[in-house]
């Protein structure tokens, strides 16, 4: 233990300035991890408590815009999100002219996998749909937790599980399921990761989702709509009746959620969205 006159002698000014700072910063990512309310993403509140405290100084709070970019593919991963609110999709190349959806993204899940995964690039595009707000931080601050962390590497790497039988899952499910039972799919999920039951999402976009046109895509949603299972309204769509959609949905949605359910139940965490324990 150094007296103050010590330390005023034992650090050049900029390093007292850079402790302060950190000291701040802990004290922020105190505050902010003792307030569980305020964390809504289900990585994070799957955290133990003083990991948290040891994470969340190194967080900062974003808003999320709809058609923001929050990695381009083939360039280097600058920042990692946990996302609190809203939607980004993973993009691959289909052809010169499209990318299509290969997966949603929302309060469950992280955008930043290279990272954890060692690498600084991929093919895929993260881009917001639906504006919200996330925790980002950045890709060396993150592979620095990583390797001071194993509860944090080891909570991602159980993420990077459950997102490897979400894209194993979706290829079964795009060769042998109804667009109608697609449809519900992607609904039903996205229904799980935003506030209330109104998703702002245009046809255009769902049909880039689940990769067929955009009319095949008005003509699913208005089967759905008139057996009143949902609402459709400009550039957004409205849940109704959740219970009926889980009734036309094929079996490919409870076998991608029971792989995210193992992450935040495991833990012991109250899960913050609508799959029960
Ligand atoms: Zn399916």
């Amino acid at each position: 233990m150094f007296s103050c006159t010590e330390e005023l002698t034992r650090y050049s000014p900029q390093d007292r300035l850079r402790r302060h700072s950190l000291s701040l910063r802990a004290e922020r990512g105190a505050r902010i991890a003792a307030d569980e309310s305020r964390i809504g993403n289900g990585l994070l509140r799957a955290l133990d408590g003083a990991v948290l405290e040891e994470v969340m100084p190194y967080l900062e709070r974003v808003p999320l815009k709809r058609r923001q970019v929050l990695h381009e593919r083939n360039l280097p991963v600058m920042y990692a999100y946990f996302i609190e609110q809203g939607l980004a999709s993973l993009m691959a190349r289909a052809d010169d002219q499209c990318m299509l959806e290969v997966g949603t993204l929302g309060r469950e899940d992280f955008v930043g996998l290279p990272v954890v995964l060692g690498t600084t690039r991929t093919p895929h595009r993260c881009v917001v749909q639906v504006p919200g707000e996330a925790w980002r931080i950045s890709a060396d601050d993150l592979q620095a937790l990583l390797n001071r962390i194993p509860a944090l590497r080891q909570l991602l790497l159980t993420y990077v599980q459950a997102t490897n039988v979400q894209s194993a899952q979706l290829v079964v499910c795009n060769s042998r399921h109804s667009l109608r039972q697609r449809l519900a799919r992607w609904l039903l999920f996205a229904h799980d990761q935003v506030e209330g039951n109104e998703i702002a999402l245009t046809h255009q976009f769902l049909g880039r989702a689940l990769g067929v046109r955009r009319a095949g895509v008005t003509t699913a949603m208005g089967r759905l709509e008139e057996a009143g299972m949902i609402l459709r309204g400009r550039g957004r769509i409205v849940i109704l009746d959740r219970a009926r959609l889980e009734g036309e949905v094929c079996d490919c949605y409870r076998a991608i959620r029971s792989e995210y359910k193992k992450i935040t139940c495991d833990s012991g965490s109250e899960p913050a969205y609508r799959i029960a324990c």
